[in-house]
């Protein structure tokens, strides 16, 4: 198993045991505690379906030329994890495990499937990517969807830019707490950001 792989894989399972470990009303607090944010990936999913799936799935998907799902080691927070998995049903988070056990299928990410992305709620890097070849053929016709994106990139910040409290160092102090580690928790092992947060004066 590659470094990543392994990486992806302890993060998963981590996820995975923690969260069946919890009862039924804890998982439902951390839910309400993501609900703005699936709201917010909801509208960018929509936003996305509407200007660029026809441009993405010709250009991309059919002719396996995607550059946002070529590389082998995309970044995932571990919240994303979290997320991800606390929406998950069991098949799929096998899915998920089969694929990081089996390794890179070859020129593309390794959640990369016949049938798309194996997340339910894919990583946040992945859902803000637009290649520029993308942004120009939408954008240049219509600034109004330009806008809208910029408006999209500003909100993103809300849930994972540390100069205040923000979903994703949550997530991980919730698990940090219950006693697990792990490689992808960035806003705990991340100089640059562990840097905003504590120019911000928050708990590092
Ligand atoms: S996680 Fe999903 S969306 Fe992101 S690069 Fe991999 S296959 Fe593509």
């Amino acid at each position: 198993m590659t470094p990543y792989n392994k990486e992806q894989s302890e993060a998963i399972f981590m996820v995975k045991d923690h969260l069946a470990a919890l009862s039924e009303s804890e998982k439902d607090r951390l839910k309400s505690e993501c609900r703005e944010y699936l709201l917010f990936r909801e509208d960018v999913g929509e936003f996305l379906d509407e200007n660029f799936s026809s441009i993405c799935t010709k250009k991309c998907y059919d002719n396996r030329l995607s550059a946002c799902c070529s590389k082998e080691g995309i970044i995932t927070f571990f919240s994303d994890v979290v997320i991800n998995i606390l929406y998950s049903e069991e098949h799929e988070i096998i899915k998920l495990v089969e694929a990081v056990e089996n390794g890179n299928r070859g020129f593309k990410c390794v959640y990369l499937s016949e049938s798309g992305c194996l997340w339910r709620i894919k990583p946040i890097v992945c859902e803000m990517f637009l290649c520029d070849q993308s942004q120009s053929e939408v954008f240049d016709d219509k600034t109004f969807a330009r806008e809208k994106w910029e408006h999209f990139r500003k909100l993103e910040k809300k849930f994972k830019w540390p100069d205040r409290p923000v979903l994703f160092d949550y997530l991980e102090s919730y698990f940090i707490k219950a006693g697990f580690k792990s490689s992808l928790m960035y806003f705990h092992n991340s100089p640059g950001l562990m840097r905003i947060k504590k120019l911000a004066g928050l708990e590092i």
